[in-house]
């Protein structure tokens, strides 16, 4: 059995800051390939029956490469983890992270990210075929381009003013197309999307790093409980990025 965990010692409340940092210790060791999968076995499970006191809350993507409890070399009772594509927010979402910290007084929240997410190459290109309609007409032969390459033609107009103009009038009429989109995807990260296109941000791993940030703005808008927890300072909330190739998960903000 591994070290101790907080929900073991009562004269122990964890704050947000030595559960994040558990937390990174077990990421570390998935990373390294050093898991030890405490608190997995049947008597953790049985003592478990009662309760649960979790310490942090994960929303994540449902990837299956980006499981929160392997990555984090957690254990039964160690996080309340949702899930959905994208990590995208919805009611239920919001319901499920605000049941945590309401009633489940979880201090931590990590909004966590991955690279190579689907969510976010399907957002995209989704609205370079939406951007491709904007800029040919919906009945146009023009087969559809990626939003990169609708604005590379767009800047390689020989006049700058007029090719600043077309840009804003896409960017303008993408916020306005954005929201009657049937896909959920589309609707929900296409935000994230468009706001790292105009901070010119193109690359894939760089536009999953503003979706996180992204999200955690629309958790806080959207969310008055979540607003009174980060008010009374009860709650922490972390935005993390997972990366397939080292194993490791990145710190955006905390
Ligand atoms: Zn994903």
């Amino acid at each position: 059995m591994a070290d101790q965990t907080f929900n073991d010692d009562p004269q122990h409340e964890p704050t947000a800051t030595s559960t994040w940092s558990r937390l990174l210790a077990g990421n570390r060791r998935f990373a390294q390939g050093k898991m030890t999968h405490a608190w997995q076995d049947r008597e953790t499970r049985e003592s478990l029956i009662d309760s649960q006191r979790p310490d942090a809350a994960v929303l994540s993507c449902s990837d299956s490469r980006v499981p929160p409890e392997i990555i984090f070399d957690a254990g039964l009772g160690d996080m309340f983890t949702v899930r959905t594509a994208g990590q995208i927010i919805d009611d239920s979402v919001l319901a499920s992270l605000e049941y945590a910290v309401d009633k489940l007084h979880v201090s931590l929240l990590v909004i966590l990210g991955h690279q190579h997410c689907g969510a976010i190459q399907a957002a995209d290109q989704q609205i370079g075929v939406l951007a491709s309609r904007v800029r040919h007409g919906d009945n146009s032969s023009e087969t559809a381009q990626s939003l990169a390459s609708v604005i590379d033609d767009i800047e390689a107009m020989g006049d700058a003013q007029a090719a600043q103009d077309a840009q804003d009038q896409l960017e303008e009429s993408l916020e306005n197309l954005l929201p009657e989109a049937q896909s959920p995807i589309v609707r929900l990260v296409g935000p994230s999307v468009l706001q790292a296109y105009e901070a010119q941000l193109r690359d894939h791993e760089d536009i999953e790093r503003v979706h996180i940030a992204h999200t955690i703005e629309e958790l806080v808008d959207r969310s008055q409980p979540i607003q009174q927890a980060l008010a009374d300072e009860r709650l922490i909330i972390v935005g993390a990025r997972y990366c397939m190739d080292t194993g490791l998960v990145e710190v955006l903000s905390f």
